[in-house]
């Protein structure tokens, strides 16, 4: 048990994101704030990492979340407000598309190289879907007049609905279902593709690679957080690290709900004001215990029910809370001595419906030299994702197989050279305690149109702050830079 005590305004629950936009933001309206972090380092899901090569050369990766696009405009004011510099991910040259029956075809533009009847299919499930994100939009899905139809059909049953052309079907489910929520397309429903599709202002952006891969931070999506982090502190904010919150105690109970005849304390039910006002909170963590006016609880929801909330949460948020869910997606880092493939006039993008490997990026870095000037590396470096079935499978096996099965896969795409990379990382965020998969958390088949109304609702003086309950930049950085932001001024009105 701690024995240090803090007094505050607000207390934060992690030093993602979404937990650090909040604490600056009030910070800097002059709030006090501590923010409780279980892992010892800020920045959640966004992580600076190392690939170690044979020889023990260490290799810049970026673990987690590294991409923004053009639309995630609260990240761009937020990293230039911090004097980041970003660069463009390189995409100069043919991209390789691998069709159902194995063959390799290179080309250029954002249309993947299919038959015409494959691609009239495409273009067809693509503006259905971009009609339906805009008549359902990202604020509030769950209110959309057919959001319980869409809601309790499978993306994959609608896809098989509206055309029966298998390669349309693959390619298409790659934007959302591997290459987003990184569940089975049969796992979520309609309403939570259209969700993924509003939040980034439409399915079409979803497929264009070049909008929404399109920059990186130089030294690391996770700078973002580390600045942060220092400007929290020279404003006189706390964090501190390796220190889980263990348990929230918030409101007082409803003494009519207690159960005499059955032994059952008085508790909330559903008894609470939502409207977020101050109230008393005490946050337990493992090295300061901080008494504040609101919390900020900014983990992913499929965490909220490590911490022990005393009295209970109320019957509505149990339920809602158990229908949130991490995908599963393995991040694969391959670097070599040179990017080789650009000698070939490849881009380094590649794409393959249905297979282990359905997209692989040129992610080559680019750092700042002694001078401060951006440089990138010579060594060229290559990402790939392996998502859902495909990750559950890798996992499973030696990791010698594993690495041979993904670099094999990879190669069907850029050459034999794939093979032989002189670092090679897989990111395993299901491991981690504090996140536990990747890249977020969506709702299960039905849950969005049932729940999702309750996400962003407070519970008493509890905030709920994340990406994964964001509108705009849904599951991204920039939704968590955004829910930060907006908790913070209810916060700061309230007080
Ligand atoms: C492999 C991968 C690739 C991704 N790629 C991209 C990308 O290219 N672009 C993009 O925009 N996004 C990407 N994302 C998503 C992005 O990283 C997240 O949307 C973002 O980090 C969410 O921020 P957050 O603050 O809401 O949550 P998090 O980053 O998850 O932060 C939550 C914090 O809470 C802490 N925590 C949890 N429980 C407790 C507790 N009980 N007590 C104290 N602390 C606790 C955690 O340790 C963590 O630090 C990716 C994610 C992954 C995993």
């Amino acid at each position: 048990m701690n024995t240090t005590t803090h007094e505050r305004d607000v207390v934060v629950i992690g030093a993602g994101p979404a937990g650090l936009t909040a604490a600056h933001t009030l910070a800097k309206a002059g709030k006090t704030v501590t923010v409780v972090e279980a892992r010892d380092r800020v920045g959640g899901r966004t992580w600076n990492g190392t690939a170690v090569a044979d020889d023990g050369t260490p290799h810049f990766i970026e673990i987690g979340g590294q991409w923004i696009s053009p639309d995630q405009t609260r990240l761009t004011d937020l990293v230039d407000e911090l004097g980041l510099q970003t660069y463009q991910r390189y995409r100069k040259g043919k991209s390789v598309y691998v069709s159902p029956d194995g063959s390799r075809h290179t080309y250029e533009g954002d249309r993947l190289p299919c038959t015409e009847e494959t691609e009239a299919e495409m273009d067809k499930l693509i503006a259905l879907l971009d009609d339906l994100a805009a008549e359902v939009g990202a604020e509030a899905p769950w209110a959309a007049e057919r959001a319980a139809e869409l809601d309790t059909v499978p993306f994959r049953d609608w896809l098989a609905r509206h055309s029966d052309d298998r390669e349309a079907i693959d390619n298409v489910s790659i934007y959302v279902a591997s290459g987003m929520l990184t569940k089975p397309s049969y796992a979520f429903s309609t309403l939570q593709a259209v969700l993924m599709a509003a939040s980034a202002g439409s399915f079409s952006n979803l497929v264009d690679e070049d909008f929404i891969l399109d920059k990186r931070v130089v030294g690391g999506m996770q700078s973002v957080s580390l600045t942060l982090a220092e400007r929290i502190r020279e404003l006189g904010g706390d964090i501190v690290l390796s220190s889980p919150a263990r348990q929230l105690t918030w409101s007082g109970v409803d003494p009519t709900t207690a159960d005499e005849a059955n032994n059952v304390p008085a508790d909330v039910r559903n008894g609470v004001p939502d409207n977020g006002a101050p109230g008393t909170v005490t946050v337990v963590s493992d090295k300061v215990t901080v008494h504040a006016r609101n919390v900020v609880l900014a983990v992913p929801p499929n965490l909220y029910s490590r911490i022990q909330f005393v009295p209970p949460m109320p019957r509505e948020q149990h339920i809602a809370h158990q229908h949130i869910s991490m995908g599963l997606v393995i991040k694969v880092h391959a670097v070599y001595e040179t990017p080789f493939w650009r000698d070939k006039g490849l881009s380094g993008t590649c794409f393959g419906g249905g297979r282990l490997v359905q997209e692989v990026y040129d992610n080559t870095n680019v750092q700042t030299d002694a001078d401060g000037t951006p440089v990138e590396d010579t060594n060229g470096t290559l990402v790939g994702f392996v998502s859902d079935v495909y990750a559950e499978q890798m996992w499973a096996l030696p990791e010698a197989e594993r690495r041979e099965a993904i670099l094999s896969a990879m190669a069907d795409y850029l050459g034999p050279e794939t093979m032989h990379p002189i670092a090679f990382y897989l990111s395993d965020m299901a491991a981690e305690e504090w996140t536990r998969g990747a890249y977020a958390t969506s709702y299960d088949l039905g849950g969005l149109h049932r729940w999702g109304h309750l996400q962003n609702r407070p519970t008493g003086p509890i905030h709920y702050a994340c990406s994964d309950i964001a509108a705009e930049g849904y599951q991204h950085v920039d939704g968590a830079v955004r829910q930060g932001e907006a908790v913070a001024r209810t916060i700061i009105e309230g007080l």
